[in-house]
């Protein structure tokens, strides 16, 4: 009886250990978030005082042709980087998880859009196959955390360029989503450290990414795969739930689908 009840103190504390452990990270990764977000909120406020100026400048008389480039190109990549931002800031804002229809195939062209001028910093060329009208359900600003962490991921793999391709279809009741990069590769007992927190082989890396990136998917009600190969490449596998309306799932041929295999096939 005794030994009952000291073992099952010693589950509970290890119980209550881990919770903790989990709390902690959490609370981490959300005061990193917040941080992340007033930085970014600051940077706007300067960068408007140097757009004013630019405008202002842009409209003097006297200025050479070159000088006229130079200001345009200037307030166009102010414009950018602006973007970037209100972007990172819909990304970090404290989670919601306010759950919509969400168009899986806009979305990932949106992602592929924004993550193109980072992958051109090391030649990186990303290659989109996405089929329309995939529409999944969820909170859009997690869907595109995941996908902006994966797509991150592999352009980071491949230092010295290569193709990143981003797939994208239907399959039975699900959307399957590709990611594949030509980069460097895991070996099995990296494959297997994936996810853990704060694991990262990068000199700045937070090893964040993964973790968000598996907890969305499992919030999702997803799955996913990951083969590597070293010095050959990494596809990511996800499969995640479509959307259906009420009258399709009403639709007798749904239950035939949802069973995964179609009933009149020998
Ligand atoms: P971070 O990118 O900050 O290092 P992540 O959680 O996103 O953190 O990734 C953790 C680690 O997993 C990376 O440091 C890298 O070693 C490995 N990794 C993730 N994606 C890939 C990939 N596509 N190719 C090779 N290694 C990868
Ligand atoms: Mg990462």
């Amino acid at each position: 009886m005794t030994l009952s009840i000291i073992i099952y103190l010693i589950e509970m504390n290890l119980v209550q250990e881990n919770m903790m452990e989990k709390l902690r990270n959490a609370e981490k990764i959300n005061a990193i978030s917040q941080l992340a977000a007033s930085v970014a909120h600051e940077i706007r406020n300067p960068m408007t005082t140097v757009r004013g100026f630019l405008q202002m400048l842009k409209n003097e008389k006297n200025l050479t042709a070159d000088q006229k480039t130079f200001i345009k190109v200037s307030l166009e990549e102010l414009d950018r980087t602006n973007h970037i931002i209100s972007d990172f800031l819909l990304l970090a804002r404290p989670e919601t998880s306010v759950t919509s229809k969400v168009s899986l195939s806009g979305l990932l062209l949106e992602v592929a859009d924004f993550m193109r001028p980072y992958g051109l910093m090391t030649k990186v060329e990303i290659r989109t196959s996405i089929f329309e009208g995939i529409f999944i359900m969820g909170n859009p600003n997690e869907i595109k955390q995941l996908f902006i962490n994966l797509m991150k991921n592999s352009i980071e793999a491949m230092p010295d360029g290569g193709i990143l391709e981003v797939s994208a279809f239907k399959r039975n009741t699900t959307a399957d989503i590709q990611i594949k990069d030509e980069g460097v590769g895991m070996s099995k007992e990296k494959l297997q450290m994936l996810g853990q927190p704060y694991y990262s082989t990068k000199t700045k890396g937070t090893g964040l990414g993964l973790m968000i990136s598996f907890d969305i998917i499992n919030r999702l009600k997803g799955k996913y795969l990951i083969e590597s190969t070293q010095n050959k490449g990494t596809s990511f596998t996800i499969s995640l739930p479509l959307y259906y309306s009420p009258e399709e799932i009403r639709q007798p041929s749904f239950q035939n689908m949802s069973g995964g295999q179609r009933m009149n096939e020998s």
